[in-house]
């Protein structure tokens, strides 16, 4: 269990009690293991999301260098050794930076898809390396990982939710459209980090090439506000307790301008905007 004063029980009626080195939590008449979320960074800057339950964990992505991975899940009282794998979504920097050290230094596996692994040029000790393909679930301890393809401009490009003990939380990142693959997997979530990538109006007046901006908005880009607000309306599932708006543009987006466009539709969903900058707190969503 995460044991940091970050702990964030405010999903979930439990009683929490917080002490000088641990959180104790009383778990209402059935005993259900909440599944713990953080992002430790979301932005064109790096990408790494922890989902875990009370003794494992996995990163999906490691696009932030492994030293300040470290200090982030320590700042929030997560253990790296809880750390079981790392799941690569593709290949972009912002995604793999901290990969090579973080699996050397802590012994983490590294499941990657074979054309991703060659687009990335990642050095993987080959104990570490691990295939997957999509469709095809991963466990790891407890935890199910399931891959699946999506649209965006890398080689093989995938997303995945992670689920334990019947909580599931999904990763929706770097998404030019929201295929039926994305659809159908957000609706399967408990909590979801949705990409919420540019404000419509912000990327067209501003400064970036028109190639760029064409780029974005492609079918193999990124999710605008409102593409990700449809989805959002849309597809959630009755049993969404939490949606952390992620990748945000530092550009073509603001974050009090994402949350006001998602608030009004949250009804009783925790909306949260996680920073390019720093780790969110830790939720737990059972
Ligand atoms: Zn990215
Ligand atoms: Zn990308």
């Amino acid at each position: 269990m995460p044991s940091g004063h970050h702990s964030a029980s405010k999903i979930i009626p439990f009683i929490t009690f917080l002490t000088a080195t641990k959180i104790i939590t009383i778990f209402p008449v059935l005993c259900i293991m909440p599944l713990y979320l953080a992002s430790l960074n979301s932005g064109s800057n790096g990408n790494c999301y922890y989902i875990g339950n009370e003794t494992e964990a996995v990163l999906i992505d490691a696009g932030i260098s492994c030293r300040e991975t470290e200090r982030r899940m320590e700042r929030l009282g997560l253990n790296i050794r809880n750390v079981k794998a790392i799941f690569i979504t593709h290949e972009h920097t912002d995604h793999t930076r901290g990969v090579e050290v973080l699996s050397r230094k802590h012994s983490i596996a590294v499941y990657i898809t074979a054309a991703t692994h060659q687009s990335s040029g990642l050095m993987l000790s080959p104990e570490l390396y691990r295939n997957f393909t999509s469709g095809n679930t991963i466990q790891i301890g407890a935890i199910s990982v399931n891959p699946f393809p999506k649209q965006h401009d890398a080689s093989e490009p995938h997303s995945f939710t992670v689920s334990s003990g019947g909580i599931t939380a999904g990763v929706f990142t770097d998404i030019g459209s929201g295929c039926e693959n994305v659809l159908y997997h957000f609706a399967q979530c408990n909590a979801a980090f949705l990409e919420a990538n540019y404000d419509e109006k912000m990327l067209e007046s501003g400064r970036y090439p028109l190639h760029l901006k064409r780029r974005i908005r492609g079918m193999k880009g990124h999710l605008s506000n409102d593409q990700a607000l449809e989805i959002f309306t849309k597809h959630r599932s009755p049993q969404m307790k939490l949606l952390m708006l992620s990748h945000l543009s530092a550009e073509n987006n603001h974050p009090q301008l994402a949350y006001n466009i998602f608030y009004p539709h949250a009804i009783g969903i925790k909306i949260v905007v996680a920073s390019r900058h720093v780790e969110s707190e830790v939720y737990a969503v059972s």
